[in-house]
């Protein structure tokens, strides 16, 4: 069970945050230093909000930073990343503490995979399981490797059986997440890889789509290519992590790949699945990140045929090489450089949702509606979020008329804005 669903179960009212609330849970991260700040923001908020409330802190900000966290004075749990899936275990009274109790464990020395199953969503469309953890690699600028511990899987069988209770609890589309999901597999000793995985999911008959999180260029093996171009399940759409496009730059942050190796990976995926939507993380600013190592890092991007950029401003990481790398850019510099990547980013978007315009898709509508327009959201396979008027639909592989939400229903594309896409549905 989740944390909500612990809350639930014991008749707690769920309210969105910054609501007034008794008992506040922060789920942290720690990627980036703007990532520490946010946690503490949302955590001075909440206390701000009813200084007299119970405040629960967890994920990788806590696991790695947690007395950090215990200097906010009125927090009064903090839980790893571990413990926060045996919350009930720890979650014991909202009885405010005059320190905080932290309840962290060590990760680094940690081999195994714990083994946490979700039987349903409620009120989500997709359902995530978490099939891997851990990383082994070493880029020089992360501390994330240092809050999750080395690379360790969930055994396929577990990972299968918990797939089809959420198939049975009404969930369609299934996201497949893990902090380094290509090598899943390979620290269970036997014959299961991603692409092993995948291809067993093809038996389970009301699973419709599989979505993979994110994938590192040099995880894709070419059966898992294979795998993902003919498995009708598997949606065509990919996460793979860039970070700079420039080879000086990527050397120095560790990373596997030269911008060469990683063109290819798209363009061969492009050629096999042209529909496929592809994002990308892109970290600007990195030490020793001169004007021209952005600019080929830029004209690269603009080069690769990507759907969507997530970018990032580097900031230092404690305990990480690169923190104490010379040639630290200003912040003023990484600013402008964020927002002419973003920049690109959008337009490659656009570009890529325009080439839908007048066509058919197949939507899974969601349980929510765009709060400015009222209209249904819906998600294609490839990631295109698109709004709907209210209407009845079936679906194209004969499931039966009824309400649209939760439906995969066919759609067709009528109108794009810079932000939005609408849909009417079709025949
Ligand atoms: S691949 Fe690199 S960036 Fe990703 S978690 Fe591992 S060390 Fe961090």
């Amino acid at each position: 069970m989740g944390i909500r669903g612990f809350f639930e179960e014991r008749g707690y009212q769920i309210v969105p945050f910054p609501s007034p609330a008794d008992i506040y849970v922060v789920n942290t991260c720690t990627v980036t230093g703007k990532s520490d700040y946010r946690s503490r923001q949302a955590i001075r908020k909440a206390l701000r909000t009813n200084p007299a409330s119970f405040v629960v802190v967890t994920g990788c900000y806590a696991q790695l930073n947690p007395q950090e966290i215990a200097r906010i004075k009125g927090v009064d749990l903090i839980l790893g990343n571990d413990e926060k899936f045996f919350f009930s275990k720890y979650f014991i009274e909202p009885k405010k503490l005059s320190s905080p109790a932290i309840l962290t464990s060590d990760l680094a020395s940690k081999t195994s995979f714990t083994t946490y199953s979700l039987k349903a969503f409620p009120g989500y469309t997709r359902a995530f399981v978490k099939i891997q953890d851990g990383c082994n690699a070493s880029c020089s600028y992360c501390a994330v490797r240092g809050a999750r511990g080395i690379n360790r899987s969930e055994n396929p069988e577990i990972i299968i059986s918990q797939i089809s209770q959420l198939v049975a609890a009404g969930h369609k589309e299934v996201v497949l997440t893990g902090i380094h999901l290509g090598t899943y597999g390979l620290d269970l000793g036997r014959e299961i890889s991603l692409a092993g995985l995948l291809k067993r999911l093809r038996d389970i008959s009301d699973l419709r789509k599989v979505r993979l999180s994110s994938v590192e260029p040099r995880e894709f093996t070419p059966e898992l290519i294979e795998e993902i171009a003919d498995n009708p399940k598997v949606c065509h759409h990919l996460h793979i992590p860039l970070q700079s496009g420039d080879p000086d730059i990527l050397r120095r942050m560790n990373r596997d790949y030269d911008p060469s190796y990683y063109y290819d990976l798209v363009t061969r995926l492009k050629s096999l699945m042209p529909d496929l939507a592809i994002g990308a993380d892109v970290i600007v600013g990195f030490p020793g990140e001169e004007e021209q190592h952005f600019r080929n890092a830029y004209q690269f991007i603009q080069e690769l045929p990507i759907t969507y950029l997530h970018v990032f401003s580097y900031s230092k990481r404690k305990g990480t090489p690169a923190a104490s790398f010379p040639q630290q850019v200003p912040a003023e510099i990484k600013r402008e450089r964020s927002l002419e990547l973003r920049q690109l980013g959008r337009q490659k978007n656009l570009a890529f949702k325009k080439g839908f315009l007048g066509k058919t898709v197949e939507v899974l509508v969601e349980n929510t509606r765009d709060k400015e327009t009222g209209l249904l959201k819906g998600i294609t396979d490839n990631y295109i979020k698109v709004l709907l008027p209210d209407k009845q639909c079936s679906d194209r592989a004969g499931y039966p008329l009824g309400a649209a939400m939760n439906n995969y229903c066919p759609v067709q594309i009528t109108a794009i804005t810079a932000d939005k896409v609408y849909g009417e549905w079709a025949p």
